[in-house]
């Protein structure tokens, strides 16, 4: 990655921790860029897996807390797929929803949401005002429509 990429990177971060205000420590910088990174949300043990892989020492404690400080300031966002285990995700994403494969357990991101047309819908026939919504999708993917 180039040192300018990496410097604005990290000052992204700085920001988001100082917005909320949120001491910066290396395990909380190191949680947010996880998150910020992957593609899809992430449970507290792969958080721990990467970072190990990353050389940073956190016990689960310290991770759990960290992700419960981030998840009540609304820094993430918590996804419940369903599963035994919470799913956690960086909340200044675009809208968008999951798709999860209920055979291989393959989770897509899919954007184009076109949930707010129908809030519209509900506001202008009852008047109730939607603040957000919280959508996912279960079902089997392209490959494993195959085995059933
Ligand atoms: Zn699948
Ligand atoms: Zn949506």
């Amino acid at each position: 990655m180039q040192l300018s990429r990496i410097m604005n990177k990290i000052s992204h971060l700085l920001d988001d921790l100082h917005k909320y205000s949120l001491k910066v420590t290396p395990v909380r910088l190191n949680i947010l860029n996880i998150l910020l990174e992957s593609d899809k949300p992430l449970d507290s043990s792969s958080i721990k897996l990467i970072l190990n892989r990353y050389g940073v020492k956190a016990d689960r404690a310290t991770i759990f807390r960290t992700i419960n400080s981030f998840s009540k300031k609304g820094l993430i966002k918590e996804v419940n797929l369903g599963e035994s285990k919470m799913r956690y995700e960086y909340s200044g994403r675009q809208d968008h929803h999951h798709l999860l494969c209920q055979r291989c357990g393959e989770i897509e991101d899919i954007y184009n949401c076109k949930i707010n047309l129908w809030e519209k819908e509900i506001l202008n026939t009852t008047g109730f005002q939607i603040r957000h919504h919280d959508i996912e999708f279960f079902g089997l993917c392209r490959q494993c429509q195959k085995y059933e």
